[in-house]
């Protein structure tokens, strides 16, 4: 969505809110397996001084998949918006510069770009993730697989002593 600033581009101490739906259907990701289409964006831009600052919230709720047992879970996240949107690219190595377009800022590229930042942290369904076992695939979370109790060094041990004899 493009939101109009002229009111707030040409008055110091002005603010313009916004409040919408954003898109995501579009998006692909490996570890992202649906967007709920309930994505909403929502805050104001405001005039600091000269300076054109963005703030706000964008809501999402999406079903991942975790990299390392690839079990599916659901994620709601509150993503805190924050940008400053300038004429030029100022300064082209920050993250939360964003280019007007005239009296325009594109909000979907503000709203994107944190998106895309975040799902690039969100692979694991949990922290603490055990992973699938390398040798017969189970989830190590739903408890340890028979392999555990082959590699237990006490039974190898046990079992050389057998084959020794
Ligand atoms: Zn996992
Ligand atoms: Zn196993």
């Amino acid at each position: 969505m493009r939101l109009n600033l002229r009111e707030v581009i040409e008055n110091p101490g002005n603010s313009v809110d916004f409040s919408y739906q954003p898109d995501f259907s579009g998006l692909n990701f490996e570890c992202v397996k649906s967007i709920e289409p309930s994505v909403s964006a929502k805050g104001r831009v405001y005039n600091s001084a000269g300076v054109m600052k963005l703030e706000g919230t964008l809501h999402v709720d999406m079903i991942c998949i975790c990299s390392r047992c690839l079990k599916e879970f659901t994620r709601s996240t509150d993503l805190p918006l924050n940008a400053i949107l300038a004429d030029e690219a100022i300064d082209e190595e920050n993250p939360d510069i964003f280019l007007l377009d005239g009296d325009y800022i594109d909000l979907d590229e503000v709203v994107t770009t944190a998106f895309v930042l975040d799902v690039e942290q969100i692979y694991l369904c949990s922290e603490d993730c055990k992973g699938l076992c390398p040798k017969c695939g189970k989830n190590l979370n739903d408890g340890p697989c028979s392999c555990t109790a082959d590699a237990d060094p006490r039974l190898a041990v046990l079992g050389q002593l057998l084959e020794n004899n």
